[in-house]
C-alpha cells in the first residue's frame, strides 16, 4: 500500500517530464489526444478513491496521489490550451497549493522545479512568461504566508486522523474487519482480550526486531517463543527479514543449537565466519547458508520467555557489537511481555465479574476494622483468607473438595493449612507431613501446574496426594503450584469423583483467585506485624505492659469469679547495682536473659509480660493459690541458676516474687495487682529472693 502510494506520486513528474520530451513530436490528432488524457484522468481516478476513502471512517484518505496528479494534469491544460495558459491561474493555483501544504524547506525547491518546468514548456504565449512566472511567485509567497499562520489548524488535522486510526486498530483492533475471530460488536472476551493483547505484543516484537534489523546488519531477525510445556518444547515465533516488511511465522525444534544454548544453559550465542553454515536454522532459501548466526535468551523474572535470533549472509563482521544490541532488544521484549500479561490480567479483573470483585474488595478488608467477622470456620484473619480462597475456587471451579497446602522449607514436607468441602470446612492437622513422594510436592517443587483426569492420567503408583489426604472415589484432580510471594508457598489442590472433571480455563480461574488471596495474605501480615509490634517490649519481646493488662482483663472477665487464675510480679534484686558495675548494656542482657527464661517456663494459656523496668509480670491460667506460689517458686529457682558472663566472672541474680489470686485477693486487674505489689514488698523487706504470697 504504502509503495503503491509513492509509486502513484512520483508518476505523476514522471509523465510530465515524457510529455515535455515528447511534445514536439506530438503534432495532434488521436495519439495527443490519448497522451494529452492521461493526466485528467488519473487525476479523475484518484479524487473519486479519496473521497471513497473519506467516506469510509476506517480509513485514511490519501491525499498524495491525487495532489501529484492533479497538479500535473493542470499543467498539462497549461501547456495545451492557450485560453488558460494566458490567464497564468494554473501555476499560480499551483504555486499556492504546494506553497499551503508543505513547509517551506519543502515547498521552495517543488516551486523551483515547477518554475523550471514552466520556463522549459513555456505553453502557447511564449511572450507572457514574465508575467505568469511573477504570478505564480506571488501566489506561492501567500500560500506560504497563509500556511505559517494557520499551521495550527485545520491543515494539521490529517496526521491526527492518522494518529487516531493508528490507535485504533491498535486499541480495538475487533473493530476491524480483517480479524477473523474476534467479536464485531467490540464486546471484549477473555479470548479477544487475549489475541488483542498478543497483538500489541506482537508489534512491540516486530518493531524491536525491526530495530536490530538495522543496528545488526542482521539479514534475518526472529523471535522465538516457548510453546507447550517444557521440556518438549517447540519455539514458535516470527522471523522479519531486510528488504521485506512482511513477518513470516517460523518453528525452530527443541534441539537447535543456538536456541537451545539460550534457553538451556541462558546464554548467548554467537558463531561467525564458515562454522556458522552448521547452525542454519533451515536448511533452503534464504538463510540457509549463513556467515554468522547469533542467539539471546529473553529472561523474566528468572524465567526464559523465548529467544531472540539473528541470522547474517553477507561475510564480514556485524555493524555493531550484536550481542549487547539483541540483549538491549530482549529487553524491551521482555517489558512488552509483562506489560501484555499486566493489561491481560486487568481485561480479566473486568471480565470475572461480582464475585471477584467482592472477593478483592472482602481481601482487602481482612483483619481490618471494615471487616469485623472471619469466615466460617476460620479463627484469624489468615484463616479467613484461607476459607475465602478455598470457598470461592471450590464454586466456581465446581470441585467437591479443595485443598490448601502449604510447604516446609523443602517441599518435602507439606501441611493442610485449609479444606473446604461439601462436609466441612477447616484447617487440617497441624505439623508438617511427607508430600515429597506426591505429585502435589512434585507441582510445588517444579511450579508447574497439572491436571489429572482420572482413568486415562498418570500411573497412580504415584499418589497424587500424600495417603493421609487421600479420600475414596476421588478421581480428578487439578493442582495448581502457589509461590513466589512473601508468606506462603504451596499448592491449590482440587479434586473430584467424576473422570476427566478438570480443563485447562480451571486452573486459569483458579490461578486468578490465588492471585487475589496473594492480596489478602499481604494484608493479614501487614497486620499481623504492626499489631506484634503494638504489643511486645521491644528489649525483651515478651508482651508489654498494655497487652498484658488486655489479655489479664480479658481472662478475668470469663472466667467471672468461678475459675481460679494467679497473678505473679516479680522485681530483680539489687539490679541497679549490677548496672552500676557491669554497665547499662549488661544490664540489659540480664533483662533479655530473665525474659526468655519466663517466655519459655510459662505455660500454653499463660501469659508473661514486663511491666516496666525490671519488673516482670506472670498470668497463670487456671491456677489457684497453691500452684501459683509453685509456680512462682519454680521460676525464682530458674532464675537464679541463669549464669551471666562478665569480664571473665560469672554472675548470677535473684528475684523476689509477690503472688496474688483470683477469685481470694481480688477479681479485677487493679485489685489483683496491687495485692501482688504487696507481696513482692513483703518479699523484698524479708531478705529479697523469695516468694510471698498475699497477704504474706
Ligand atoms: P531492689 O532489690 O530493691 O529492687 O533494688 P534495685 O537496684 O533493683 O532497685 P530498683 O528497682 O529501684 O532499681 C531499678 C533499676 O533498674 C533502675 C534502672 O537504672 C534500672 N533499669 C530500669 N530499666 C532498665 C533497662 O531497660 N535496662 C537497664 N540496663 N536497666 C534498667
Ligand atoms: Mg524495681
Ligand atoms: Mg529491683
Amino acid at each position: 500500500m504504502k509503495r503503491f502510494r509513492y509509486f502513484a506520486g512520483l508518476s505523476a513528474p514522471t509523465y510530465l517530464l515524457a510529455l515535455f520530451l515528447l511534445r514536439e513530436r506530438i503534432p495532434g490528432g488521436v495519439p495527443f489526444l490519448l497522451s494529452a488524457g492521461i493526466g485528467p484522468l488519473a487525476a479523475a481516478y484518484f479524487f473519486v478513491s479519496y473521497l471513497h476513502a473519506r467516506k469510509r471512517d476506517d480509513r485514511v484518505p490519501d491525499l498524495l496521489p491525487l495532489l501529484a496528479w492533479a497538479g500535473a494534469a493542470a499543467m498539462e491544460i497549461h501547456a495545451f490550451v492557450p485560453q488558460v495558459a494566458r490567464t497564468g491561474v494554473v501555476p499560480a493555483a499551483l504555486f499556492f497549493g504546494l506553497a499551503l501544504r508543505f513547509p517551506p524547506r519543502l515547498s521552495v525547491p517543488a516551486i523551483l522545479c515547477v518554475d523550471a518546468w514552466l520556463a522549459a514548456v513555456p505553453g502557447p504565449i511564449e511572450k507572457e512568461i514574465y508575467y505568469i512566472s511573477a504570478m505564480a511567485l506571488i501566489a506561492g509567497a501567500a500560500g506560504v504566508a497563509v500556511r505559517g499562520r494557520y499551521r495550527r489548524g485545520g491543515l494539521e488535522e490529517n496526521g491526527v486522523q492518522e494518529a487516531i486510526a493508528r490507535s485504533r486498530t491498535l486499541v480495538l483492533p475487533w473493530e476491524d474487519s480483517g480479524n477473523d475471530g474476534l467479536p464485531a460488536t467490540g464486546e471484549m472476551t477473555e479470548e479477544s482480550s487475549l489475541l488483542r493483547r498478543e497483538e500489541e505484543l506482537k508489534d512491540g516484537i516486530r518493531q524491536a526486531l525491526d530495530r536490530l534489523l538495522g543496528l545488526t546488519g542482521a539479514s534475518h531477525v526472529a523471535y522465538v517463543a516457548r510453546s507447550g510445556s517444557p521440556g518438549t518444547a517447540l519455539h514458535e515465533g516470527f522471523l522479519l527479514s531486510r528488504g521485506s516488511s512482511v513477518s513470516r511465522e517460523i518453528s525452530l525444534p527443541d534441539t537447535y543449537v543456538p536456541v537451545r544454548e539460550a534457553t538451556v544453559f541462558r546464554k548467548p550465542f554467537l558463531e561467525v565466519g564458515p562454522g556458522a553454515m552448521r547452525y542454519a536454522p533451515w536448511e533452503s532459501g534464504p538463510g540457509s547458508a549463513p556467515s554468522g548466526v547469533a542467539a539471546v535468551p529473553v529472561v523474566r523474572e528468572g524465567v526464559v520467555e523465548g529467544v531472540l535470533l539473528a541470522v547474517r549472509e553477507e561475510e564480514g563482521p556485524w555493524r555493531d557489537p550484536v550481542i549487547p544490541a539483541m540483549e538491549l532488544a530482549g529487553h524491551f521484549v521482555g517489558r512488552d511481555i509483562d506489560r501484555m500479561r499486566e493489561l491481560h490480567q486487568g481485561d480479566r479483573y473486568f471480565l470475572r465479574g461480582d464475585w471477584y470483585h467482592k472477593m478483592v474488595r472482602r481481601m482487602a478488608e481482612v483483619g481490618t476494622e471494615g471487616d469485623p467477622e472471619p469466615a466460617d470456620g476460620a479463627h484469624s484473619g489468615r484463616e479467613t483468607v484461607y476459607a475465602e480462597t478455598a470457598e470461592q475456587v471450590r464454586r466456581q471451579v465446581d470441585a467437591e473438595r479443595v485443598l490448601l497446602v502449604e510447604s516446609g522449607e523443602d517441599a518435602g514436607n507439606g501441611r493442610v493449612v485449609w479444606e473446604t468441602s461439601a462436609e466441612g470446612r477447616g484447617p487440617g492437622p497441624e505439623g508438617y507431613e511427607p508430600i515429597g513422594d506426591s505429585y502435589v510436592g512434585w507441582v510445588i517443587r517444579n511450579g508447574t501446574q497439572r491436571i489429572f483426569p482420572g482413568s486415562a492420567g498418570p500411573p497412580r503408583s504415584q499418589g497424587v496426594l500424600p495417603v493421609s489426604w487421600e479420600r475414596e472415589g476421588e478421581r480428578s484432580f487439578l493442582v495448581l503450584p502457589m509461590g513466589g510471594w512473601v508468606g506462603f508457598r504451596g499448592a491449590l489442590v482440587c479434586a473430584h469423583p467424576q473422570e476427566k472433571r478438570f480443563q485447562k480455563h480451571h486452573a486459569e480461574i483458579a490461578r486468578d483467585i490465588t492471585r487475589v488471596m496473594q492480596l489478602g495474605l499481604s494484608h493479614v501480615e501487614q497486620i499481623e506485624s504492626l499489631t506484634k509490634k503494638a504489643t511486645t517490649d521491644g528489649l525483651t519481646g515478651l508482651s508489654n505492659r498494655k497487652a498484658f493488662l488486655e489479655r489479664l482483663a480479658q481472662d478475668l472477665a470469663r472466667l467471672d469469679g468461678r475459675h481460679p487464675c494467679g497473678v505473679v510480679m516479680l522485681d530483680i534484686d539489687h539490679f541497679k547495682g549490677i548496672n552500676d558495675t557491669c554497665g547499662h548494656p549488661f544490664g540489659d542482657e540480664v533483662l533479655r536473659g530473665v525474659a526468655s527464661v519466663l517466655g519459655k517456663g510459662v505455660r500454653k494459656g499463660d501469659t508473661a509480660g514486663r511491666y516496666g523496668g525490671e519488673e516482670f509480670v506472670l498470668y497463670l491460667h487456671m491456677a489457684d493459690t497453691g500452684r501459683a506460689r509453685e509456680g512462682a517458686e519454680r521460676f525464682r529457682r530458674m532464675i537464679r541458676q541463669i549464669r551471666f558472663a562478665h569480664a571473665g566472672k560469672d554472675i548470677s541474680v535473684t528475684a523476689s516474687f509477690g503472688v496474688a489470686c483470683a477469685p481470694h485477693h481480688g477479681n479485677d486487674v487493679e485489685e489483683l495487682l496491687k495485692h501482688a505489689d504487696e507481696a513482692l514488698y513483703l518479699s523484698k523487706r524479708r531478705g529479697r529472693d523469695r516468694v510471698t504470697v498475699y497477704p504474706g
